[in-house]
């Protein structure tokens, strides 16, 4: 038996690691009154950690907030809105495309003011449509840690 009281780490191991946990440690604890008593304050400690209910106390918080909050009705018409807007992209470049379909060779090859506008258009739709993308990811990635 050591003589000495345990210390700190020494009584942790027997708590928390008491399969590698040395034998002089446990025989120590065995039979000291006081290092006894620090085991039980930690064992204590850590149960009252695993069983404390602050998850649940979270999620019932997270969910009267996320239940006040207008952004949860705002959210799915912010999606459609998102989609909407790719739709509408999408039938932009389609119309051009079908309009100029014949033209497109010549338009390509020409450098004429309507190929620098049709590729400044281009440029404008793919930037605030990347611009989007990144807003809405955004939102959800900020609605997923309100959430949780
Ligand atoms: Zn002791």
């Amino acid at each position: 038996m050591k003589k000495e009281h345990l210390k700190e780490n020494e009584i942790q191991e027997y708590v928390f690691d008491f399969r590698n946990c040395n034998y002089s440690i446990i025989q120590h604890i065995d039979n000291c009154n006081t290092c006894k008593k620090a085991v039980t304050d930690y064992t204590l400690l850590s149960e009252g950690i695993k069983t404390q209910p602050e998850p649940l106390l979270e999620y019932d918080l997270a969910e009267m907030v996320m239940a006040k909050l207008p952004a949860v009705e705002k959210k799915p018409k912010r999606e459609y809105n998102s989609s909407g807007l790719v739709a509408l992209i999408l039938g932009i470049i389609g119309a051009t495309i079908y309009l100029f379909k014949n033209n497109i060779s010549t338009l390509v090859k020409l450098n004429d003011i309507a190929t620098y506008l049709i590729i400044s258009i281009g440029a404008i739709i793919a930037v605030l449509w990347i611009a989007d993308i990144v807003k809405s990811h955004n939102k959800k990635i900020n609605s997923i840690y309100l959430q949780h």
